[in-house]
C-alpha cells in the first residue's frame, strides 16, 4: 500500500473533530478525511457527505449486506457508524494519507488490519469532568445523550493503552501542534 492511515479515537467531546479540522486547515500535512456513514441525524452545522454520509437504518443495513464497510460499530444503542471501503482503499492506493475519526473498537480493528501502514492515535481529555463541560458547552446533544456519552467515556478511556500513541487535549493549540507533529513523523517514515 502506498498511502497511510491515521486512526484518531477519543471519547465524544474530547476535541477530535476540532483537532483534525485545524490540522487540515493549517495544511502543513496533506490529509484526506474518511467520511463515515451513520444513521444518526445530522447536528446543526453538519453537512451530508462532508461530516458524515447520513443514511437511514435500512440503507445502513443494505450497505452491511453488500460488504461496503471496512468496519462498522453500533457505537450507541441503535446508532451505527461505519468506515466505507470506497472512502479509503482507492485513496491509499493513490498514496494519500487518510484520516479516520472512529470509535475505540473500530480503531483497534483497523490498526490490526493495516499494521505498520496505520498510526493509531488516542486523544485524552484532561478529566472526565472537563469532558462533560465541553459536551455541555458544545450544546449539540440532549442532556440524555450527554449522560450517555460521559458514562461511556470511562470504558473508552480503558482502550488508550492499546493505541500507538496518546495526546492530552488540555491546551488546544498545544494538542493540535503535538498531534500534527506525530502525524508528520509517521508519514515521513
Ligand atoms: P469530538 O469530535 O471529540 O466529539 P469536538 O471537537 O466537537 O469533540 O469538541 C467538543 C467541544 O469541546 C467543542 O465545543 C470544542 O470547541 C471544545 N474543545 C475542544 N478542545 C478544547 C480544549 N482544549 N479546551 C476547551 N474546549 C475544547
Ligand atoms: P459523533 O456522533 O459524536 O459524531 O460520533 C460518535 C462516535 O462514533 C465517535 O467516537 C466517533 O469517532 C465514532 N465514529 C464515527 N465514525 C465511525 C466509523 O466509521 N466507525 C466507527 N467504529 N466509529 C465511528
Amino acid at each position: 500500500m502506498k498511502g497511510k492511515i491515521i486512526i484518531i479515537s477519543a471519547p465524544s467531546g474530547c476535541g477530535k473533530s476540532t483537532i483534525i479540522r485545524s490540522i487540515m486547515e493549517r495544511g502543513n500535512v496533506n490529509l484526506s478525511f474518511s467520511v463515515s456513514a451513520t444513521n444518526r441525524p445530522p447536528r446543526p452545522g453538519e453537512t451530508d457527505g462532508v461530516n458524515y454520509h447520513f443514511i437511514s437504518t435500512e440503507e445502513f443495513q443494505d450497505a452491511i449486506e453488500r460488504g461496503d464497510f471496512v468496519e462498522y460499530e453500533e457505537v450507541y444503542p441503535g446508532r451505527f457508524y461505519g468506515t466505507l471501503k470506497s472512502e479509503i482503499i482507492h485513496r491509499c492506493e493513490a498514496g494519500e494519507t487518510v484520516v479516520l475519526d472512529i470509535d475505540v473498537k473500530g480503531g483497534i480493528r483497523v490498526k490490526e488490519m493495516f499494521g505498520d501502514d496505520a498510526l493509531s492515535l488516542y486523544i485524552m481529555p484532561p478529566s472526565v469532568e472537563e469532558l462533560r463541560r465541553r459536551l455541555e458547552g458544545r450544546a449539540t446533544d440532549s442532556p440524555e445523550a450527554i449522560d450517555q456519552r460521559v458514562s461511556k467515556a470511562e470504558y473508552e478511556l480503558s482502550f488508550a493503552p492499546r493505541y500507538d500513541t496518546c495526546v492530552v487535549n488540555d491546551d488546544l493549540s498545544a494538542a493540535i501542534a503535538e498531534t500534527e507533529s506525530k502525524i508528520m513523523n509517521f508519514t515521513a517514515k
